[in-house]
């Protein structure tokens, strides 16, 4: 078991890439509905004004620290957290050993024919993996029923759900256990930028850990969303010191 640190109220597992795909595996092998959740500073920051998110996230079999805002704060804490785990990397890993492991996925979420797309580029990345489902993330409650029912008889062992934050995590934690699907991943913008609607950052701003600030530059309809950085930044601060 690895150590969870604790930012904000929610228990984030300090978990490299490897152990993290290494803890979906075993997951699916245990076959009770799991929900991996993939923590970046903007959820948990949400965390902290919604309990409902809150107590999903504490109660998920697995929160890997998305992004570097999430390190820093381990880190700034005085805990050990070895490396960011990217929700959209973590989806490449697993599908890049789903072919040989026979790993099935659903695609669930995003604009009409973004999941279509996703699914195309999946099978040119990593040929031979089974995508055995997609279906668009914009849907009324009416349409529950049928959605479920797809998802249930896909045979997935992986479902990916794209709806934003917290709408997927809220969503997945509402019908896990009769999806009965192994393990649901909320995913937010991955399938967006397989399917090449929205570019990732190069590398080098990956590295530097500026990938916020090139999203935003890209749509800026998510730069309001930046306050969330400084705010995020100030309550760990708060944190630290209250312990200290
Ligand atoms: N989305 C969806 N249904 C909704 C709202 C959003 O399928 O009702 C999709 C949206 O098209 C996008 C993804 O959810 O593909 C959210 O992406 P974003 O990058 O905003 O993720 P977040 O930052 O919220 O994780």
């Amino acid at each position: 078991m690895t150590e969870r640190v604790e930012i904000l109220g929610v228990n984030v597992d300090a978990v490299t890439m490897a152990q993290a795909v290494e803890r979906v595996i075993n997951l699916i092998g245990e076959n009770n509905p799991a929900i991996v959740a993939t923590a970046n500073a903007e959820m948990l920051l949400r965390a902290t004004h919604d309990d409902e998110l809150k107590n999903i996230l504490n109660a998920a079999s697995l929160v890997v620290p998305d992004g570097a805002g999430t390190v820093w704060a381990a880190r700034h804490l005085g805990k050990v957290m070895p490396e960011r785990v990217a929700g959209f990397d973590l989806v490449q890993e697993l599908m890049k050993i789903a072919p040989a492991r026979d790993i099935k996925f659903f695609l669930f979420g995003s604009a009409p024919s973004i999941a279509d797309k996703a699914k195309l580029k999946a099978e040119t990345l990593y040929p031979g993996i089974k995508i055995v489902g997609t279906r668009n993330g914009y849907f009324k409650a009416d349409d529950e029923p049928e959605i479920i029912s797809q998802i249930k008889n896909s045979g997935a062992d992986i479902l990916l759900a794209a709806l934003g934050v917290p709408k997927q995590e809220k969503w997945l934690a509402k019908y896990k256990d009769e999806l009965k699907i192994p393990v649901s991943i909320g995913v937010g913008g991955t399938f967006d930028v397989m399917a090449g609607v929205v570019k990732r950052a190069p590398l080098w701003m990956q590295k530097a850990r500026l990938e916020w600030l090139f999203r935003a530059m890209l749509q800026p309809s998510r730069a309001g969303r930046l306050v969330a950085l400084p705010k995020f930044v100030l309550k760990v601060h708060k944190q630290k010191t209250a312990k200290s």
